[in-house]
């Protein structure tokens, strides 16, 4: 063999294991289990409940302690401050009247003077309406034998819905779950493909149609590819801004009519999406979801931009319907489950 014969055999030997460690990198490449984006955020530790927080515990909580430190005295005077601020934090005019006269009948009793012991007593029964009124409510779980099990958003437009779909999609499938997305919020071009990008986030698929199409023909196709593609968790985003109430309702009861002719159940959870920081608002519109759907749960956004924090009470103290979710944030991490013992401690300690 000549000099350049051993070269040109070199070089072949050296061509042939690049193209071999090409194929091993692209098998591997392969094999290797897609991670969504999800996935890798929730590495970083979820920020405390009690920092996503803060604004309620500053404008809300601390402020009445606050009202009490500088009142000095346990008076009537007092117990009118007290009731002002519990309004102002949207508690609600039937919760906070129940608190301020539960207050008055302890002072009554026990005659507090002491303006230490009276704010205890004001944080004991605030606590204990929350946990009172969460103690029969199992939360919210994917039940295993109702699969696919589907969930319907509903709620006015800006509230947070597709968000909230998004963060869900993300932790129900790093729970395993084989989950699809309905885009029935057909009002918008935009608002399809901003699911969408939640879809290819969260590993989860879509269903999708063009713009102006029927809401309850697109969860027609949805469901029915959910049905025979043995997905297990099915969420449904709606579209909430029809000119009147009249046709968002009529809209919305279409939706579980259709639902309901291929799985004739209908949805497992429907729940209602509202602003925590539009107050009262989110309340009125709460009652009149409320009266046209058959809510099972609410899901309470943007509760790190407000000090409105105490609406969870009123909501449930006047809705008897349970607030499931909280939203603190933009990030997956910050679609929290409701728990009312940590959203207590989390305001008042
Ligand atoms: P939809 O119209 O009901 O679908 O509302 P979107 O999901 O499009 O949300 C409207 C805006 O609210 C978006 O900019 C979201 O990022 C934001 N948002 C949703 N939930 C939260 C939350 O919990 N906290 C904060 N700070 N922003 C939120
Ligand atoms: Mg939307």
């Amino acid at each position: 063999m000549d000099f350049n014969t051993n070269t040109l055999m070199m070089i072949a030997a050296a061509v042939v294991f690049l193209i071999l460690v090409a194929v091993i990198l692209v098998v591997l490449k392969k094999k290797e289990k897609p991670v969504s984006k999800v996935v890798k955020q929730s590495g970083e530790q979820p920020e405390s409940l009690r920092i996503k927080l803060a604004k309620t515990k500053s404008g809300f909580t601390a402020k009445l302690a606050e009202i009490i430190r500088i009142r000095g005295k346990v008076d009537e005077e007092l117990l009118e401050q007290l009731e002002e601020t519990l309004l102002q934090a949207d508690i609600g005019v039937e919760a906070s009247m129940d608190i301020i006269e539960k207050l008055r009948e302890e002072i009554q009793i026990n005659k507090l003077t002491d303006k230490d012991v009276v704010q205890k007593q004001l944080e004991d029964i605030i606590k204990n309406m929350l946990l009172k009124d969460y103690n029969d409510e199992k939360g919210f779980k994917i039940i295993a034998e109702k699969k696919p099990f589907i969930v319907l958003f509903v709620g006015v437009n800006g509230v947070g819905k597709t968000t909230s779909i998004g963060k869900l999609a993300g932790r129900f499938y790093d729970e395993g779950n084989k989950v699809l997305l309905i885009a029935a919020d057909t009002f918008r071009a935009a608002a399809a493909e901003q699911l969408s990008i939640w879809a290819e986030r969260t590993n989860s698929e879509i269903i999708k149609q063009q713009q102006g199409s029927d809401p309850s023909s697109v969860v027609y196709d949805g469901v029915m590819k959910a049905v025979n593609g043995k997905f297990d968790v099915v969420l449904i985003d709606t579209a909430g801004r029809q000119h009147t109430k009249v046709n968002l309702m009529n809209e919305l009861s279409k939706i579980e009519r259709t639902i309901k002719k291929i799985v004739p159940q209908g949805a497992d959870e429907t729940l209602l999406v509202i602003d925590a920081t539009t107050g009262q608002n989110a309340i009125s519109q709460a009652e009149l979801f409320n009266k046209a759907a058959n809510l099972s749960g609410i899901v309470l956004t943007k509760l790190d931009g407000t000090a409105k924090g105490g609406i969870v009470i009123g909501i449930k103290h006047h809705l008897h319907v349970p607030v499931k979710f909280i939203g603190v944030g933009e990030s997956q991490q910050d679609l929290r489950d409701f728990d009312p013992r940590e959203f207590t401690e989390a305001v008042f300690e």
